[in-house]
């Protein structure tokens, strides 16, 4: 069997295409352009490129970005007043601090800072909350696209096995919360794990994100599972060269797997795509107007 490549890159400009379009009628019906506010602390070489193209595709959607780069030795009291002024300005529909952050600030105090109804990351302890419940809420960029492209590969994904390898705040959790939210019935894996391998095997669906380059390979995969690929890891590629890998090993899974998400170009492109829509919402909810489905 040779899996369906799950097109993550021609997805996210569907949706990147879908909120031009939700913006350009909220500017033309409403005279209301959407905000989305970065903050970068510091001078992280990844964090500088997923900042510069946040603020691009932002831009290219047709909102307001607004740009925050701090010093590496921000002090928290000055992050937290500039976090201060951006949740009372009413420009600004969104708010999202690049993480990591420097070692001396602390992350969760920093986020739990942010508005909850302007945290487009979702990382605020009240949208997790939220989303842990079933309630209305912000939904992490990552997850919520992983979410898009199964819906869209499978339709309705009730009763489904569900294995998420990974269990971090920012990917694996709320990507247990928002399947289960469709009915799956969902194992979280991770570094403690007994028998990995079989429980992988268990899945219909398969979710990595691990951060270890290549771990999930073809025979642990049941054949005909959908793969998601969350991982994205550097690796030598001789030569001098690096290159992108996930967290699946590519060619042994897509042998098994029904559907498999490619990196780079299945979740990656997903992320931003989902940040924007995060923040069209936010703004449509922070003016009282129906917002997007
Ligand atoms: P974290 O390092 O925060 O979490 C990794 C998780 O994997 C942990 O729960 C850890 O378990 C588990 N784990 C590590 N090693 C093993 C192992 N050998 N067997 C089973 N489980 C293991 O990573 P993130 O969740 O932040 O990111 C995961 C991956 O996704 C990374 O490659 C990252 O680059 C990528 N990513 C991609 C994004 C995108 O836009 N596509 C966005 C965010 C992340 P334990 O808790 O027990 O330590």
């Amino acid at each position: 069997m040779t899996a369906q490549v799950i097109d993550g890159k021609a997805f996210a400009a569907k949706v990147r295409g879908r909120v031009a379009e939700e913006v350009a009628a909220l500017k033309e019906g409403h005279g209301i352009t959407p905000g989305l506010a970065v903050v970068l602390v510091g001078e992280d070489p990844a964090s500088q490129v997923y900042v510069r193209s946040k603020g691009k595709q932002t831009i290219e959607a047709g909102m307001n970005s607004f740009e925050h780069k701090l010093d590496a030795d921000t002090t928290q009291d000055a992050l937290l007043a500039l976090i201060g002024q951006l949740n009372a300005d009413p420009a600004v529909h969104g708010i999202l601090v690049q993480l990591p952050l420097p070692a001396h600030l602390d992350s969760e105090l920093v986020i739990n800072s942010i508005d909850p109804a302007k945290d487009v990351d979702g990382f605020h302890i009240s949208n997790v909350g939220l989303l842990g419940t079933g309630q209305k809420s912000m939904v992490p960029c990552t997850p919520l696209g992983c979410l898009m492209l199964l819906r869209d590969h499978h339709g309705s994904l009730s009763g489904l096995n569900a294995v998420v390898v990974g269990r971090s705040n920012i990917v694996g959790k709320p990507m247990a919360q928002l399947l289960l939210g469709d009915s799956c019935t969902v194992t979280i894996a991770h570094s403690r794990t007994k028998d990995l391998t079989e429980v992988v095997k268990r899945a219909d669906i398969v979710v990595a994100a691990v951060g270890r380059p290549e771990m999930v390979t073809g025979d642990w995969i049941k054949p005909g599972a959908t793969v998601i690929d969350v991982g994205i890891n550097r690796i030598d590629a001789g030569e001098g060269k690096t290159r992108l890998v996930g967290d699946c090993h590519y060619d042994s899974c897509a042998e098994v797997a029904g559907a498999i998400t490619p990196v780079p170009g299945g979740v990656g492109p997903m992320t931003i795509a989902c940040l924007l829509a995060n923040t069209v919402t936010a703004c449509c909810r922070a003016n009282g107007l129906k917002e997007p489905q």
